[in-house]
């Protein structure tokens, strides 16, 4: 049986192939939708992460209606047209004014809608929290927060009248400006690397421990929403020494900040991540190398064990 959508919680959730993350967010790193390219890396030694699994990850079928995912539709439009599209662009430099906090720079974005803006980075958090995948499954809000989020996505996506979004960007603009009293503002980062110019060994990471604020990369983002307190307690990326977060906080509905992830700290959160993952994968087959020795009576000590372990890592090739 269906379930019902999880952002308007009255439709049946029909939609099949939701994008999690949008597809353009993603393009730069796995390729252009129907054709991407991307690996899986989990802490299970035996699974290969030498498999190429294009899209089958970032999609999911039924967690939301037809109708909801064309309003998101609508919001990922209009960031992919202000955002994406022009702020690596030379001739466009001037909608993006760039302020030099005590720590770190960020840069003003004046010319998108402060609240498709909002809208569209809570619309990627909430679907990452409500997947299965087994990308984002470990990601979870708090259930009352995926509440809240989806209440007031719902409440300000346009309007859609027999399956068609009814509602023009001028006419929703407007609608959002008359509305903004209702707008219920989440504080969080945003930081976006530094014009990279490859971006295909990017990672999408999103940390299962951290909650203040909770950690997520996606390509070249790193969001840290600050959904549960202003605290800035876990440091999961180590950041917080490279930015002054209370200056690179959204924190309000009308201001939009992108901070700048300079490409050598981007690329340092890669190697630890990469480090990371490793260490785990090497922490199973140790596990696993000492159950065998003792299910066969074999007496433990540390030079079989390293041994056995260097043999199992050749053999997949970590
Ligand atoms: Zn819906």
């Amino acid at each position: 049986m269906k379930q019902t959508c999880r952002l308007c919680k009255k439709n049946e959730a029909n939609q099949t192939g939701s994008h999690i993350t949008s597809a353009f967010l993603l393009a730069s790193q796995i390729g252009k939708r129907g054709n991407e390219k991307s690996f899986l890396i989990s802490t299970d030694p035996k699974q290969n992460y030498l498999e190429d699994r294009k899209d089958k990850d970032v999609k999911e079928d039924y967690i939301l209606c037809s109708d909801c995912e064309k309003r998101l539709s609508f919001i990922e439009n209009i960031f992919s047209a202000e955002i994406t599209n022009k702020i690596e662009v030379e001739k466009y430099s001037q909608n993006y004014i760039s302020v030099a906090a005590e720590t770190g720079i960020y840069l003003n974005c004046n010319k998108i809608n402060p609240i498709a803006f909002h809208l569209f980075f809570y619309s990627v958090i909430l679907r990452i929290s409500i997947s299965t995948q087994s990308l984002y499954n470990h990601f979870n809000l708090e259930a009352e927060l995926e509440d809240e989020l989806s209440f007031l996505l719902d409440l300000f996506l346009p309007v859609v009248i027999n399956h068609k979004v009814a509602q023009s960007v001028d006419n929703w603009e407007k609608m959002v400006e008359y509305c903004q009293d209702l707008f219920s503002f989440f504080p969080y980062i945003v930081l976006k690397s530094r014009n990279q110019s490859n971006k295909t060994g990017n990672y999408q990471w999103y940390d299962n421990v951290s909650k203040e604020p909770y950690h997520l990369m996606l390509n070249e983002y790193i969001i840290l929403p600050f959904f549960n307190s202003l605290v800035y307690e876990d440091d999961f990326f180590q950041l917080k020494d490279h930015i002054s977060y209370v200056d690179f906080l959204n924190n309000s509905y009308d201001c939009v900040k992108l901070g700048i992830l300079e490409n050598e700290l981007y690329e340092s959160i890669i190697v630890d991540l990469q480090d990371q993952a490793t260490s785990a994968r090497l922490k199973e087959i140790r596990k696993e190398v000492i159950g065998n020795l003792i299910a066969n009576n074999i007496p433990i000590d540390r030079a079989t064990v390293d041994a056995l372990v260097e043999m199992e890592v050749n053999k997949l090739n970590m």
